[in-house]
């Protein structure tokens, strides 16, 4: 049962551009990509990247990343 975090869903591993593995994820709520002015819709598939943010409050964050700045290839997928 997943926790509650709300604003997303883990789809499942899905390939970079380069070619490395990544996990996506899907919109539960509309989010704002951290390349580009672009809203990610409800329901649309987004990766996120890590960024290198102070580590001293002991936390990583990672901003949303729209599949238009980086598109993914989502295995399992079928349709598309
Ligand atoms: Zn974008």
């Amino acid at each position: 049962m997943p926790a509650g975090r709300g604003k997303s869903l883990v789809l499942g591993a899905a390939l970079q551009p380069d070619g490395m593995r990544t996990t996506a994820y899907r919109a539960l709520e509309a989010l704002m990509c951290e390349e580009c002015p672009a809203e990610i819709a409800v329901g649309h598939v987004f990766s996120r990247r890590s960024r290198h943010v102070r580590v001293a409050m002991g936390y990583l964050s990672s901003a949303p990343v729209c599949a238009t700045c980086w598109p993914l290839r989502v295995e399992g997928a079928t349709d598309g």
